[in-house]
């Protein structure tokens, strides 16, 4: 058996997407960009749909549009992939790190507790595809105490008049919160669709707003095309028709606009995705608890609650009471199985630069807790029923024999 972590989702209609693409003649931001944003607004219900070549550019053009820099905090979870950190630093800004709840979000009551007079935003992550608590992060966003306390320095803050709250929704496409697709739960909503992620454009992203009704969305969604895209008032394919090939710059913009060919990946597995694909990793996700839920030794993820419903991007197994060494051990062993498996995450204060940078892992007991004991197991369609069988054995075989080898030193040393 060779059973790898995350492969991206490739079937024929992918691939006569992306032939479709390259034979059109055009093969960068044109028709295809269109048509998944599209697709975008259909299965989220979003106000307004940006497509960008990936989570990180999306979410630095979307601080940058807020007016953030240099001396502004922006609170983000410890737990969580460097990305939501990096694009608050290349703001010039600084991430102000908080710990998480054991269902792996964002605490909010340490939120509550970092707010200052700086706090221009906050960045809540929906990991593994679960919704953060949303309702609770937007009453204290909306508070009385927050709104006095936010200074607003530019424009959009201005017309805000409130902390903006931005889901690092990289894991989340198709979550729901409250009966509704999750990405309405905040201001900013930025997907990934990086190689990994439950949709692919090998490398990519998208911006959905669901800003208050005081701004003008088409004017926002016109401005972020153009700042993608150089500041430059006409894409080039609006160039490349006839005669149009006058063209200004009207802002400091960035390069980040997805090609076409890129698109045409992540619109077929799109159009897929409810029916076919979503449904595939759940089936999975039940089919781990299930089976595994029987030991002891199993912390379940939260996937799914009264609220909320993931979209079973990872699975995050927990084992109970054991060390990060041990967890180290049971890796090792299920990998020589023929089984890749994967931490998310290591805490970002744990990661060189940001240790270096004066972040402590002590301040963040929870969040070096469930690192510590975190397995992700493979879940993707590809999967066969023998596939997830031999997941579940290997997993069993390995963390069973584990603990009794610890159990039978622990009683040799009492002795
Ligand atoms: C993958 C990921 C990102 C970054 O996405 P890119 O598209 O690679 O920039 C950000 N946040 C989280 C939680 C992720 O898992």
């Amino acid at each position: 058996m060779n059973i790898s972590f995350s492969p991206p989702f490739i079937d024929q209609n992918v691939i006569n997407e992306v032939v479709d693409a390259l034979k059109s003649g055009w093969i960068t931001s044109g028709p295809k960009v269109k048509e998944l944003e599209a697709e975008i607004l259909h299965l989220t219900k979003s106000k307004s749909a940006i497509c960008v070549n990936s989570w990180t550019s999306g979410a630095i053009m979307m601080l940058k549009w807020f007016g953030i820099k240099e001396g502004d905090e922006v609170i983000i979870p410890a737990y969580s992939y460097c990305a939501t950190a990096l694009c608050v630093l290349h703001c010039g800004a600084t991430p102000v790190m908080v710990d998480i709840t054991d269902d792996l979000t964002i605490d909010p009551m340490q939120i509550k507790r970092a707010i200052t007079p700086k706090t221009k935003a906050i960045i809540a992550v929906d990991l593994a595809g679960l919704p953060c608590d949303y309702n609770a992060i937007k009453s204290i966003i909306k508070s009385t105490r927050s709104r006095n306390l936010f200074v607003a320095e530019s424009e959009k803050q201005q017309r805000l008049g409130r902390i903006l709250l931005i889901s690092d929704a990289a894991h989340s496409i198709g979550a729901t919160y409250m009966g509704h697709s999750a990405a309405l739960s905040s201001d900013i909503t930025i997907f990934s669709f990086h190689a990994v992620k439950n949709i692919t454009t090998a490398e990519g992203g998208c911006i959905c707003l669901n800003l208050p009704g005081f701004f003008d969305i088409n004017e926002e969604y016109t401005f972020l095309k153009v700042f993608s895209l150089n500041g430059q008032n006409k894409d080039a394919y609006t160039k490349s028709k006839g005669g149009n090939w006058r063209y200004d710059i009207l802002y400091k913009g960035l390069k980040i606009n997805m090609p076409d060919v890129c698109a045409a990946i992540g619109l077929a597995q799109l159009r897929q995705y409810k029916r076919f694909l979503l449904p595939a990793r759940k089936r999975i996700a039940q089919k781990y608890c299930q089976l595994l839920s029987k030991f002891e030794w199993f912390i379940s993820p939260s996937l799914k609650d009264h609220t909320r419903e993931s979209s079973y991007h990872i699975f995050p197994l927990r084992i109970k009471d054991i060390t990060e060494a041990l967890r180290d051990q049971i890796i090792e062993d299920i990998v020589s199985l023929g089984v890749t498996v994967n931490v998310h995450f290591i805490p970002m204060p744990m990661l060189s630069y940001f240790r270096k940078s004066g972040y402590d892992i002590a301040k963040y007991p929870n969040s070096y807790k469930q690192y510590a004991c975190e397995i992700s197991l493979p879940i993707y369609p590809g999967l066969t029923e023998e596939d997830t069988d031999y997941i579940i054995d290997a997993v069993v075989n390995v963390v069973q024999s584990k603990m009794r080898n610890a159990k039978l030193m622990e009683l040799s040393l009492i002795r």
